[in-house]
């Protein structure tokens, strides 16, 4: 015999209910259904009774109530068999309207009224189903279910209950029809099982029954890794020991109420949860058998708690103290959510949730009124809008590792985790969060155990010029293959050029992304920094690809923030050493990520490899580069057929110098990479140490405007030529280098024979090459196109998949 229980959605209309009728009709043998209220409509009694209490208008609640389950009979029954239903139903309605108005009248609205207003949804329903289920017939659970008073609710009496339902078990048709959720006392008031406690109400019919299996039907495919609402990619889980079901539900799965899984434990009756919406689906069975492959199964969550705590250096040592804490909470019948006490016993803090917040202190503060005025207790703290967030798996126990992961993933993304409790058992770890934190949290830890089948990663982008637009693209052509290759989502949830902005949490369609930017709520970089800060998104990452100082200076806010900084602009890496620095450190002691390998050398993996050599022991002793590309084709193009002041301007026209190249040529670019580079070698060097000499001499820097500057040019063209025919004459040519010996930084011409690495360096290659300790005699050399928006782009989006560390 199975008992089927289908939950407020699956009720929810005519054609929700007719799914039910061919899921319970398909089914053979023996059945037992229980049933909530259509769904809605228990808020709507309890919303009904309240305005009754206080005098106001109920009437439109009711008509509204009457309205939806007279459009679900009309919808599915003929005019005969509707009257018969109708009649029943207004038995119901007749009994609700006059305790409405009793309400109404007196101005109490007393436990029994409350109970039976709420519970009335129930009978509605199931006298509705029962007329649809070919040869089912109705009972009362009320008759059966008894409960007793505690504290300010029921429970149920177990005893009682199960000898009423057990002497069901011989005279049961082959569809019984219960309402959920309602019961009845001693005096046989009504009472109910509370919210969600249709659940309930079918394990205890099932347990009295000694039935072979419970089944939920719900609205969702099984139980879920987390709460699919919260987290998008949840997914369905196969199995769930009762433990582990129990300590999900009870942190707020609201899949299944609590105490269903108790009676089911008892009796070892299987739970299989249901979607009535699909079928086929196979749902998640609940059983005794424990599975332990994957250590994390899932998590939940609680909202509106507080976290109250008993500080003091007083209560060390001290025994009795906790004792008489939980007794104070426990007389005003304060639910305790969580427990956390540190060994050193100055402080204990308990979650509860916050309705109870108020009554708790009061009744701590007075419990503590001697300890506190003698100040071995400090007093009460009551931090509200908190969350606890539970991990839950079988699996845990006697793993290490757990909880390292957890506290890891949870700190590098800058969630403040305020107590923790883990119970012997290692069935679950639980720990309190700032609200606003709580769902960072929940898809941080989500994906931490990989109970996603991916990682998300959300990219805020700003400047869409040339390198930001290649960048786009190449994330949208790298999407599909990270995705399942590397189980990444890379979701660009924000872009920015100087004027607008736009932000899309789950990612925006890079494909019109940029239309929309046009359109877009006009923003400047700090208003698009603090919304990146507000929204608060799991493993954030800011993309520089401007070349703006405007946007280095948020670097820092980010950083603190617990944002990943990716940038291909200079600007903050070779400002003053102490930004660089504070950069630095902020996303070491923050465990975020300030990545800019694109600085020098664009796409070539320069800084990265200087790191892995350094890191792992070796020491960089020398340095020599050529680090700008437009300089270096500027030399290899000057010959004695063509003039410097030619080539100056061919590489203007083409797009290789920056539109003034004044840039370039008063070799400002290569000092700022030759400056990163010497601090990534940790040597703390400022502009000033470094020894440099342009590629033109400093008067041709001082005309005004680029026209004059390069009609200007054209006076050095003789003395440059000479220059280059000199080196030639020696078998040498010219290079513009940079160079770090013994911590001193020099930039200028050398010139290089053809044995020199150098020598042979086309167009407008760059050349770094290393030698350490471990490559002395023969140097490492890194060579490749160092500009261009495409290579740059190619070396951010390595930067950012260097952020997921992957
Ligand atoms: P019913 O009315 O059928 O009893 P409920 O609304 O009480 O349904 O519970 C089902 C809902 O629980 C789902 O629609 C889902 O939004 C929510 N939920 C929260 N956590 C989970 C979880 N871990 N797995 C599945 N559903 C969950
Ligand atoms: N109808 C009740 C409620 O909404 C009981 C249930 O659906 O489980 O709480
Ligand atoms: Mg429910």
């Amino acid at each position: 015999m199975k008992v089927l229980k289908f939950g407020g959605t699956s009720m929810g209309s005519s054609v929700a209910m007719l799914s039910v009728k061919r899921i319970v009709e398909k089914i053979k043998g023996q059945k037992v259904v229980v049933v909530s209220a259509v769904g809605g409509v228990t808020d709507e009694l309890i919303n009904a009774s309240k305005k009754a209490v206080k005098g106001e208008s109920y009437i439109d609640v009711l008509n509204y109530l009457k309205e939806k389950h007279n459009q679900i009979v009309s919808e599915l029954f003929t005019p005969s068999v509707e009257v018969k239903l109708q009649e029943q139903l207004e038995v119901i309605w007749k009994e609700l309207e006059q305790l409405l108005k009793g309400v109404s009248l007196t101005g109490e609205l007393s436990t029994k009224s409350y109970d039976t207003i709420s519970g009335c949804g129930e009978r509605l329903s199931s006298s509705i189903i029962s007329a649809l289920i070919s040869n089912s017939k109705l009972y009362d659970s009320r008759e059966f279910i008894k409960t007793e008073k505690n504290g300010n609710g029921h429970v149920v009496k177990i005893n009682p209950t199960m000898q009423a339902i057990g002497e069901l078990k011989f005279s049961l048709p082959e569809v019984a029809v219960f309402p959920g959720f309602i019961a009845s006392d001693d005096n046989d008031e009504n009472t109910t099982l509370g919210r969600g406690g249709s659940d309930y109400s079918a394990a205890l019919l099932a347990a009295g029954l000694d039935a072979d299996k419970l089944e939920i039907w719900t609205d969702v495919d099984g139980f879920m890794s987390a709460d699919p609402r919260v987290i998008k990619r949840a997914y369905c889980l196969e199995h769930l020991s009762y433990a582990e079901a129990m300590e999900l539900s009870h942190f707020g799965a609201k899949v299944i109420y609590p105490p269903t899984i108790i009676p089911a434990l008892q009796k070892q009756i299987p739970i299989l949860i249901k979607n009535t919406f699909n079928p086929e689906a196979p749902g998640t069975l609940i059983d005794k058998n424990t599975d332990v492959e994957r250590k994390v199964k899932g998590l939940s969550s609680i909202k509106d708690v507080s976290l109250l705590t008993l500080q003091g250096n007083g209560m060390i040592g001290v025994s009795g103290i906790s004792m008489r804490m939980f007794k104070a909470l426990a007389i005003e019948n304060v639910n305790i959510i969580l427990i956390s006490q540190a060994s050193s016993e100055s402080s204990i803090s308990v979650v509860i949730n916050s309705s109870d917040a108020e009554v708790a202190k009061m009744a701590l503060l007075n419990e503590f009124e001697k300890e506190i005025s003698r100040k071995q207790i400090n007093g009460v703290l009551v931090d509200s809008k908190m969350s606890v967030v539970a991990i839950v798996g079988e699996g845990m126990k006697h793993t290490s590792g757990v909880s390292g992961q957890l506290f890891h993933d949870v700190g590098k993304n800058g969630i403040n985790v305020y107590a923790i409790a883990q119970g012997a058992s290692e069935l679950n770890i639980s720990f309190v969060v700032h609200e606003d934190d709580l769902r960072k949290t929940l898809n941080v830890v989500h994906e931490a155990f990989f109970l996603s089948q991916y990682q998300a990663i959300h990219l805020y982008l700003a400047g869409v010029g040339t390198v930001g637009k290649s960048l786009l693209t190449k994330i949208q052509r790298q999407a599909e293959r990270l995705l399942k290759v590397e189980r990444l989502s890379i979701r660009v949830a924000g872009i920015a050029n100087s004027r607008q902005m736009l932000f899309k949490d789950r990612g925006l369609d890079i494909d019109t992304a940029l239309d929309k930017l046009k359109e877009a709520s006009p923003g400047n970089i700090g208003q698009f920094v603090d919304q990146i800060i507000e929204n608060n998104m799991s493993n954030s990452v800011f993309v520089d690809c401007s070349a703006s100082p405007v946007v280095a200076e948020q670097y820092l806010k980010l950083l603190q923030n617990n944002v990943s900084v990716v940038t291909a602009n200079k600007i903050a890496s070779s400002s003053d050493y102490e930004t660089y620095k504070k950069l630095k450190t902020t996303a070491v002691q923050k465990g975020v990520k300030y990545l800019f390998e694109t600085n020098v050398g664009a796409g070539l993996p320069i800084i990265n490899t200087m790191n892995s050599m350094i890191q792992s022991g070796d020491k960089i002793l020398q340095l020599e580069a050529v680090l700008s590309g437009t300089l270096n084709y500027i030399v290899n193009n000057v010959s004695a057929e063509r003039k410097l002041s030619e080539v100056v301007q061919e590489a203007k026209d083409k797009g290789y110098s920056e539109p003034d190249p004044r840039i370039d040529l008063i070799g400002k670019d290569v000092l700022r990479k030759l400056l990163i580079l010497a601090r990534e070698c940790e040597y703390p060097l400022e502009e000033k140490h470094v020894d440099i000499t342009p590629f033109l001499p400093e008067e041709f820097f001082t005309e005004e405007s680029v026209e004059q500057f390069m009609a200007r040019l054209k006076d050095y063209d003789e003395a440059f030529e000479q220059k280059r025919k000199e080196a030639e004459d020696n078998g040498k040519i010219l290079r513009y280098a940079a160079s770090l010996k013994q911590g001193k930084a020099k930039v200028g011409f050398i010139e290089v024979d053809e044995n020199h690495p150098f020598y042979r360096l086309e167009d407008s290659n760059n050349k770094i090459m290393l030698r350490t300790d471990y490559y002395y005699d023969h140097p490492m050399e890194i060579k490749g196109y160092g500009a261009g928006a495409d290579v740059t782009a190619a070396g951010v989006f390595a930067d950012i998949i260097k952020v997921v560390n992957l």
